[in-house]
């Protein structure tokens, strides 16, 4: 073993303390070796649940200089691991080294990045109506209001992002930030790379004196631990990154609680590209060989491919497809991140390959974990009649919608289900038409872009990662960037408290 590898102990991080499990489960990793994890359990979840609530007691009274110094002791023990890190997670997600560093630098970016929003304070929204005691027919009372910190919070990571939307993620960083003790439901497709990043919190924890139940990781292995966790009444609410159908599940079972909690559930999407008819005159095979790049990067295992493109019938729109097509003839296999889901794509592509209207431009055979990149076209009318077309498969597939005119796309764009992104190629002369479909799109989705391709996703103060079901569970609230940490706080006003017994953030 070298100062770049480890050897995982398998076990949960319990209020500060390494927990072995009865059971366990073995990981399945792209490449490397194999370790046994334990199995997560309903009785784990009450124990860290209970420390959550206690340590809140404490850390949700910390003030934002303590919070911060916490947030920036954390990135500073991930970056520590670096290498191991980096090592354990191309092992078990099959995503390359280059990306695992880029990953792990967004990920202490965004926690560097919450430290100091939060010392700003501008998150608090501090709002004060002063008393207006000779006020006719009745006096005004004083009236304070600040946003305050719900309690624990459940975290559920995804398994394409094993860092940035992870164990120390953007839903841990915006939750801790805010004043929430965090409990992660280790993800089965990486859990070394849970543990060691939890190992991160926990000697931050240390470090920076606070409270032990403030983090804790209770690795997977069975549906029921994840079940538990969201159904568990010292929870207040749930930051998830998945897929749909999980992430459907998880949310039913949080609105059937006695006290039903706010599931912020982060899912799939299809990213729909608008190619307009001027832009795809000007530089439909610039578009085209743009778009290929987009959609097969990772593997295509990103929540905002772009897996539709929309593109005008005729020679201009001839050339997009064309382009794309040559471009994804050179891109050979790539290796997924689960076997579950290169099954998952390879079940995707065959429900486009079963239907009439739709026609392969190129398709490849899919072996094993691995994926090759597929390009189907229909046409409006097929499209908005089959609904199943627009349903995501994660992996580098996509499908071209040709329309024969400006108003079929202001059709289509009317026919969308909720979308994390959508995005217009356009060039001066479509200026007319995108201004008739950015009404539509607003409607649709939480960005949108121009000239430029979703995936990639900059983690800043005006960046608005969600969108309108089933795109997310709730179209108010971003997962991205410093906003995200309002999702783990909740407005209370003080009418006629007196100073000196006020929260000291209301100052
Ligand atoms: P996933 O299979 O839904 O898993 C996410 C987490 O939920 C895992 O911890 C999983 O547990 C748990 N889970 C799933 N179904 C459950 C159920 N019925 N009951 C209890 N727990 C359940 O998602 P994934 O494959 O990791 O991620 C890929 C998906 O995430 C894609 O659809 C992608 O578009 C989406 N995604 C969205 C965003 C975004 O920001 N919107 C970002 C990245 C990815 P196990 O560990 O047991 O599997």
């Amino acid at each position: 073993m070298s100062d770049e590898t480890f050897t995982p102990h398998g076990k949960h991080l319990i209020a500060g303390e390494w927990v072995a499990g009865d059971a366990t489960f073995r990981s399945e990793p792209a490449s490397g070796e194999a370790f046994d994890y334990a199995v997560g359990t309903p009785d784990v979840i009450d124990r860290a649940a209970k420390a959550a609530e206690d340590a809140f007691w404490t850390y949700g009274y910390t003030t934002r200089e303590e919070r911060a110094a916490f947030l920036e002791a954390i990135a500073d023990e991930i970056e520590a691991r670096g290498p191991q890190i980096t090592w354990i997670g191309t092992s078990e997600s099959g995503l390359p080294a280059a990306r695992l560093e880029g990953e792990r630098g967004r990920t202490t970016g965004q926690l560097r990045l919450f430290a100091s929003h939060i010392r700003k304070g501008d998150y608090l929204d501090r709002r004060h109506d002063e008393a207006l005691p000779d006020r006719q027919p009745l006096p005004r009372p004083d009236l304070r209001m600040i946003q305050r910190p719900i309690g624990p919070v459940a975290v559920f990571g995804a398994s394409n992002f094993p860092l940035a939307f992870s164990t120390a993620g953007g839903d841990t960083a915006a939750a801790l930030a805010a004043g929430c003790p965090v409990i992660v439901k280790g993800h089965s497709a990486h859990p070394g790379t849970g543990e060691i990043v939890a190992e991160a919190i926990h000697v931050a924890i240390q470090k920076t004196g606070m409270p032990k139940g403030v983090f804790s990781l209770v690795q997977g292995g069975k549906r029921d631990v994840g079940q538990a966790l969201v159904q568990h009444p010292l929870i207040k609410a749930v930051g998830f990154t998945g897929s749909l159908a999980g992430g459907r599940a998880l949310f039913d079972l949080c609105a059937q609680r006695p006290e039903p909690i706010p599931f912020f559930g982060e899912l799939g999407s299809v990213n729909p590209m608008f190619v307009l008819p001027a832009a795809a005159k000007a530089r439909g095979a610039e578009i085209g060989k743009g778009w290929a790049g987009s959609l097969t990067m990772g593997a295509g295992q990103f929540c905002t491919n772009p897996g539709i493109a929309v593109i005008p019938k005729g020679a201009e729109g001839d050339a997009v497809v064309s382009a794309a097509k040559a471009a994804l003839e050179g891109v050979g296999p790539q290796v997924m991140l689960t076997d579950g889901i290169a099954d998952a794509y390879r079940k995707g592509k065959e429900r486009f390959d079963g239907r009439n209207a739709v026609h392969p431009v190129h398709a490849t055979e899919q072996e094993g974990r691995n994926a090759s990149p597929n390009l189907y076209e229909t046409d409006a009318d097929a499209y908005l009649q089959d609904h199943a077309l627009g349903e995501e498969v994660f992996g580098p597939l996509g499908l071209v919608v040709r329309v024969s005119g400006p108003d079929e796309m202001v059709s289509l764009a009317k026919g969308f289900e909720g979308q994390l992104t959508t995005t217009l190629h356009m060039d001066a002369g479509d200026a007319d038409l995108a201004r008739r479909l950015l009404p539509i799109l607003e409607r649709k989705a939480g960005r949108i872009l121009a000239n430029g391709f979703p995936t990639g996703v900059e983690v800043a103060d005006a960046m608005v990662h969600g969108g309108p079901y089933p795109a997310s569970t709730n179209f108010g609230a971003t997962s991205v960037g410093t906003l995200s940490i309002r999702r783990f706080l909740r407005p209370v006003c003080y009418q006629n408290i007196p100073e000196g017994v006020l929260p000291d953030d209301i100052a």
